[in-house]
């Protein structure tokens, strides 16, 4: 499998990432309502990927708080942007995908929380759903 390198980073430049990833990255739909208000939107879009594929490389590291009793998520301190979510359990990290400089490369393959997705919100047709 080819490897790429993908990059993101917050709005205001300060916290920066870069990914060795597949060429395009596979992650979800969250309709949760903790990634709702964690993000501000109507339903989060996260790409998964290896917490040992990703490295932080801007300016300053993202803030971290604790979000729930299993997982954190992670922004930037000074601009505010979401830039990910992440079980302490787990191997993986979530990145937001607005962040990323080439969201093209998002690969949708899952709904999570679709007990909470709002009925207007049309993503994603198709794809297999999970509940939280
Ligand atoms: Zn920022
Ligand atoms: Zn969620």
């Amino acid at each position: 499998m080819e490897k790429r390198v993908h990059e993101g980073g917050c709005l205001c430049g300060h916290v920066r990432y870069r990914i060795e990833g597949e060429e395009t990255l596979a992650g979800s739909y969250c309709h949760c309502t903790m990634c709702r208000r964690a993000t501000g939107g109507e339903y989060e879009a996260f790409v998964d990927v290896k917490k040992t594929d990703l490295d932080w490389v801007g300016v300053a590291p993202p803030s971290v708080y604790r979000s729930s009793a299993a997982a954190t998520r992670g922004f930037c301190g000074r601009c505010g942007s979401p830039l990910f979510f992440a079980y302490d359990a787990g191997k993986g990290i979530s990145l937001t995908v607005g962040t990323l400089d080439d969201p093209t490369v998002f690969r949708p393959i899952r709904h999570d929380g679709v007990e909470s997705r709002l009925p207007w919100v049309r993503c994603g047709p198709g794809l297999p759903e999970e509940e939280t």
